[in-house]
């Protein structure tokens, strides 16, 4: 678990210096990279220290289940990042979603969540935690009367994504916040799309941030995992236990791997915002596109409140093509240089069509009701060259 006093006094330096720099204390071998600790155990001096460290009497290493240096690193890092006082490393977006909830919920606990959210935080939250008496309601992610109408009494959690998964809606985090604060109820924010290069939950008022590292963090499409920010008590403790006894935990190698990725996170996302914001302009003026969905285009319905929440719209475009899921596919398969795969947050531009990849697994209603259609196309924008990217998109073979 990641919290220390050296991080809390890295706290000074800006961000990209902490992207950089924090969680890592150096051993005695004088390194100056992170090193990567392939061990499962821990050795103690003797068996006093074992029981110390087990009772947690003494801070130290046990065993990589929940204590890994090269995994706290990577925590201490992101807390850093977020602006938080813990984080818990997981072994996949998912598994810090799931994290979360065994750590904070309990039967008979209600939950309202924003109904555009990843694919399978949906079917997380239906299928299976449902099973174990946790009730869920969905509401759209910018009606903030609905979520205030959706509270109950036994309300314990609000989740959302800003901005949200494939449509890039954006959810009004502060005042989301001040809601679930007024009934004591947490506020969790899936930051995926942004990262904490670009938006910053903690500091707008929410109680946990959930990280697909998988995405933006890596950068590079390499390995698969995750995290919870929050404060002690919640993530340090509640979620920590989770870990510790249930074991979703993040292998020290992807730690590393996310490590390097942290390092050059604020760069990236300037970067791929610049392209997206290019590419969403140049997607508007094209003839076969009806509607172009990104925070940074001044038709946005929440153009004013991204520009205020996020420090740049991000990488994800999302448009429509005319001619339904024929002409979608179509111009996804005339592609050569995008990869057709559903993951995002890669420097390689990727194209997918959420219809029938990431939210295929969804009722046609449900798609309906948050208005992924057959005609959506989603590309997470990398850093190649933005006329390639251009090229690569035949919309002239769609007229
Ligand atoms: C990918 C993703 C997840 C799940 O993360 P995994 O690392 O794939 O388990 C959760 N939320 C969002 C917004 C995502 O994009």
């Amino acid at each position: 678990m990641g919290t220390s006093k050296a991080n809390r006094k890295a706290q000074r330096y800006a961000f990209a210096t902490r992207a950089i720099r924090a969680g890592h204390s150096r051993t005695n071998e004088g390194e100056q990279a992170e090193p990567i600790f392939t061990t499962s155990s821990f050795v103690f001096r003797d068996a006093a220290q074992a029981a110390a460290r087990f009772a947690y009497e003494e801070a130290g290493n046990v065993y990589s289940r929940f204590t890994n240096p090269t995994v706290r690193t990577f925590e201490q890092r992101l807390a850093s990042l977020e602006g938080g006082e813990s984080c818990v490393a997981t072994a996949s977006g998912m598994a810090a979603i799931l994290s979360m909830c065994l750590g904070l919920l309990r039967a008979g606990d209600h939950v309202l969540t924003s109904r555009s959210i990843f694919g399978s935080t949906r079917l997380l939250f239906v299928n299976i935690m449902s099973r174990f008496g946790i009730e869920f309601d969905f509401v759209p992610l910018d009606d903030l009367d609905a979520w205030r109408d959706g509270i109950r009494n036994n309300t314990r959690l609000m989740f959302l994504e800003t901005p949200a998964n494939p449509l890039t809606e954006v959810g009004d985090i502060a005042a989301l916040a001040e809601l679930a604060h007024h009934r004591d109820i947490l506020l969790a924010v899936d930051n995926c799309f942004c990262t904490p290069a670009l938006q910053l939950p903690l500091s707008l008022g929410a109680d946990l941030v959930i990280h697909s590292a998988t995405k933006y963090l890596d950068g590079q499409g390499r390995c698969v995992g995750g995290a919870v920010v929050g404060n002690k008590e919640l993530v340090g403790e509640a979620v920590f236990g989770v870990l510790r006894s249930g074991g979703p935990s993040m292998s020290p190698f992807n730690a590393w791997v996310f490590l390097k990725g942290l390092e050059t996170l604020d760069l990236r996302m300037r970067a791929i915002s610049d392209n997206a914001t290019q590419l969403a302009r140049w997607l508007s003026e094209q003839s076969a596109v009806t509607r172009v969905f990104y925070p940074g285009l001044a038709t946005h319905p929440q153009y004013a409140l991204a520009k205020a929440q996020q420090h740049a719209p991000g990488g994800i475009v999302s448009f429509e093509v005319g001619g339904g899921r024929e002409a979608a596919w179509r111009l996804i398969d005339a592609t050569e240089l995008l990869s057709i795969t559903a993951n995002l947050g890669d420097l390689k531009s990727t194209i997918t069509h959420p219809a029938t990849t990431t939210h295929s697994r969804w009722k046609p209603e449900q798609r309906e009701a948050v208005g992924i259609t057959e005609s959506l196309i989603r590309i997470s924008v990398g850093l190649e060259d933005i006329s390639d990217i251009q090229d690569d998109l035949h919309l002239d073979r769609l007229t």
